[in-house]
């Protein structure tokens, strides 16, 4: 069996599945203070012990891959915290280290809606903006990782933005935070008519533009909170492909075959 914790701004998913990846127990809770957040890990784990082959960490970032610790983010706590050697420390088993949505590209690709593909790209739009990606059959690392969400798109300078490092890259534009800040309501929550949704598709769109050019993935994966809204799917191939004019072909947009466990079930395959 292999563990899995998907080790979000928000909430933390435990889970141990199979090698096939088939979850076999899961629990999930809020994220509050590093100690105490872990504690409630290690307790779900300690159940385990003897059992476990290694757990994977898949974590919100930024974060420093090599170090397994969580580096500049404006969460209070858990700037520089060494979550990966914490959890090494206290169950003992081997412990594999990587971003949240590179974790979930990978889930999507072993598990789910990008098998048998060698170039993929998964984005999240949730709380924050995000992206991972699989070329030629490898999650992409570089001098650090990718941070796809903080690239910058065209908009009329009307709101300012919410990323505290950039303002208005499309993460402090498009995210459900800056969608909260615009409507004063929850981007889940906001009726699929209300005009913000335009803006939220031109956008988007302009990122995936940028994605498509770059790396040319044979398929997109798109979860996360705002992404719920299943609108957004057709609304973001119409205007996509609007914007490249047929100049490339455009890959498939997809929701996550795994649903909510891609995260979860990416800290797994991280292990593998
Ligand atoms: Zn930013």
């Amino acid at each position: 069996m292999w563990g899995g914790i998907e080790a979000g701004g928000t909430k933390f998913v435990c889970a141990v599945a199979g090698e096939d990846g088939q979850i076999l127990e899961r629990t999930q809770f809020y994220t509050e203070a590093p100690l105490p957040t872990l504690a409630k890990a290690i307790d779900f784990f300690s159940e385990f012990e003897g059992e476990l082959e290694g757990i994977g960490i898949a974590s919100f970032g930024p974060v420093d891959l090599e170090g397994g610790r969580i580096t500049s983010t404006p969460k209070p706590g858990w700037r520089d915290f060494a979550i990966a050697e914490t959890v090494q420390e206290k169950l003992g088993v081997k412990v594999a280290f990587d971003t949240d949505v590179n974790a979930a590209a990978l889930a999507e690709w072993k598990w789910g809606a990008a098998r048998g593909l060698h170039t993929i790209l998964y984005l999240t739009i949730g709380t924050g903006i995000g992206g991972g990606a699989i070329a030629g059959g490898r999650l992409i690392h570089g001098l650090h990782h990718p941070e796809m969400g903080h690239i910058r798109v065209p908009h009329d300078g009307s709101f300012a933005g919410v990323c505290p490092y950039h303002g208005d890259c499309l993460e402090g534009l498009a995210c459900g935070k800056a969608m909260e800040e615009r409507c004063g309501e929850r981007a889940e929550e906001i009726p699929s008519d209300h005009p913000i949704w335009q803006e939220e598709t031109r956008l988007l769109a302009h990122g995936l533009v940028n994605w498509i050019c770059t790396l040319s993935p044979q398929l997109i994966i798109m979860g996360g909170g705002v992404m719920k809204q299943q609108m957004l799917f057709p609304a973001l191939r119409t205007r996509v492909s609007a914007l490249l004019n047929g100049y490339v072909p455009i890959p498939d947009i997809v929701p996550p075959a795994l649903g909510d466990d891609a995260g979860v079930l990416g800290a797994v395959a991280l292990c593998l």
